[in-house]
């Protein structure tokens, strides 16, 4: 693959309408895929009252997860929604569900795990080594938090007890910052969620940084020192959201993140003291 480019419209399980953005990046190539339609969203729902101002108001909020190819194997960053639309976006690659070898999740919301299940509860990959946080999982399948989830309403307690049951003890389960695999590294960054992790591809050049949903916007890039008031744990979420950035700038990584306007692709730059999000690869 020569550069980065967009597929044209799919029609396995997708609507018609630019779904995957497929790229080149140093020695991987892979695609950000969209797993639901763009959400109009204010930003003004996730900043406090002293940052909202009428320019950062109005956003496209996409609904992504990302395919890589790296070293040779076909990895996941997450699942999406449902347990079609990303299998159908990878026959652009003619990969089959069964030749992922590793899904890598940030955190269990549905938007990132309910696809990784069919609707008999079976895996959608059945062959990968799943990787998640493990205070994530730790804390999801106490019988408290369970019972807690309640609140949610019954469909999303039973989704997520569905969730615990198939993966218990199908998990690899990343503790602090570690290697999970060859050249790629859990990175604790949590706050948004109990336990949410992100993921760093080492290149024979710069790395990929997928960065979950540590930032909604590139805002949140530019000031880390912001809160998101709709994370779990708004100020763990800060400290996290700041070394992920420094780490961004330092390492010069492409940075992925699920829910940016699509594709959701950048860079962070120093600027000074400060730090501009640089919009491509
Ligand atoms: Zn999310």
């Amino acid at each position: 693959m020569s550069g980065p480019r967009s597929t044209g419209p799919m029609t396995k399980g997708l609507r018609m309408i630019e779904n995957v953005y497929r790229f080149a990046y140093e020695d991987i190539e892979g695609a950000v895929i969209r797993v639901s339609d763009d959400e109009e969203l204010s930003l003004h729902e996730f900043l406090g009252a002293e940052h909202r101002t009428d320019e950062l108001a109005d956003y496209a909020f996409a609904y992504t997860c990302c395919y890589v190819r790296h070293r040779s194997r076909n990895i996941l960053i997450d699942g999406g929604f449902d347990p079609d639309t990303v299998p159908g976006a990878l026959d652009a690659f003619d990969v089959t569900p069964e030749e992922i070898e590793l899904v890598l999740i940030t955190h269990a919301d549905r938007d990132h795990v309910a696809g990784l299940l069919r609707a008999d509860g079976s895996f959608t990959y059945p062959n990968a080594q799943h990787v998640i946080g493990f205070d994530l999982w730790d804390n999801l399948r106490r019988p408290e938090t369970l019972d807690g989830l309640a609140q949610l309403g019954e469909e999303r307690q039973a989704f997520f007890r569905k969730l615990v049951r198939a993966f218990d003890n199908q998990l690899l389960l990343a503790k602090t910052e570690e290697s999970v695999a060859d050249g790629i590294h859990y990175v604790p960054a949590p706050g948004h969620r109990i336990g949410h992790g992100v993921y760093e591809i080492q290149t024979s050049g710069r790395p990929l940084l997928h960065t979950g949903d540590a930032f909604f916007h590139p805002v949140f890039a530019e000031h880390p020192d912001w809160p998101n008031i709709t994370d779990s744990i708004p100020d763990q979420a800060v400290e996290s959201r700041k070394l992920l950035v420094a780490r961004a700038a330092d390492t010069r990584a492409l940075v992925l993140s699920a829910h940016i306007p699509f594709p959701g692709i950048g860079q962070i730059e120093r600027d000074g003291r400060a730090y501009r999000w640089v919009e491509g690869l």
